[in-house]
């Protein structure tokens, strides 16, 4: 867990960025706003091979733009390109972001997959990708290795595609960005009581609750909330926490 703050970075923890390690192959999940100080504290500023950026919303794709000068200005000379599988649109989107020009190619730094619903292998992982329930494209992704399976929400109001995605799975890394009972705006995320009803229909091993956003929520109430809902083991993710799936 590299960042997990929802929205916008928090006091502790950069925006939304996870890294996916097998067979010495290092996927990184999303990379949100300050997710660079947490890939050089827990990772390593070089030792990522691939990125994948489920939405294009700052929260989940800012530091790419960032990652972009750690890359092609080393003091060695520019690095090798990286994959990156993002939804259609990706470079122009950072290119905007990073110079403010749309045609400026970014193609130097890394090497743009479309991102779509269906499945890619990337290294050694299978990744499985499903639109969910945001008004920007967003995946949710299934990712698998060695006969285990992560599931990631990705920023989603309920859908069915959240279940399909965390069937069985492992660990179900599910936002969870409001509050249960509040009049919270439609199609955008989930609740706490929410996250924890897909973990239970999806029959999740483990629910790890992520994309609070600390200015505005409760860790407690969350957390408390979805347990009424998922008798499973949860945990709320901290940065440079590790999982073994
Ligand atoms: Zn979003």
């Amino acid at each position: 867990m590299l960042g997990c703050a929802g929205s916008f970075p928090g006091p502790d923890s950069a925006c939304s960025c996870y890294l996916v390690d097998a067979d010495g192959f290092r996927m990184l999940v999303d990379f949100g706003a300050g997710a660079m100080t947490a890939v050089q504290r827990f990772a390593g500023l070089y030792s990522i091979d691939a990125i994948v950026l489920s939405h294009l919303h700052p929260d989940h794709m800012f530091d790419a733009c960032n990652y972009v000068v750690a890359r092609r200005y080393a003091p060695d000379g520019p690095l090798p390109t990286i994959p990156m599988y993002a939804p259609a649109g990706a470079e122009a989107r950072l290119s905007m972001a990073y110079s403010g020009n749309p045609d400026d190619k970014l193609d130097d730094v890394y090497e743009f997959n479309v991102l779509s619903a269906g499945t890619t292998e990337i290294g050694p992982f299978t990744v499985l990708a499903e639109r969910v329930n945001h008004p920007v494209e967003t995946y949710g992704l299934r990712i698998e290795y060695g006969g285990r399976a992560l599931a990631y929400s990705s920023d989603s109001a309920p859908c069915d595609a959240l279940i399909r995605l965390a069937m069985g799975a492992d660990a179900f890394l599910c936002e969870a960005s409001y509050l249960d009972d509040m009049d919270n705006p439609p199609d955008l995320h989930l609740t706490g009581r929410e996250a924890g009803e897909h973990a239970n229909k999806a029959g999740v091993g483990r629910l790890l609750l992520t994309h609070l956003v600390s200015a505005w929520g409760s860790e407690f109430m969350t957390a408390d909330a979805a347990a009424t809902m998922y008798g499973g083991p949860i945990d709320i993710v901290r940065p440079g926490t590790r999982y073994i799936i």
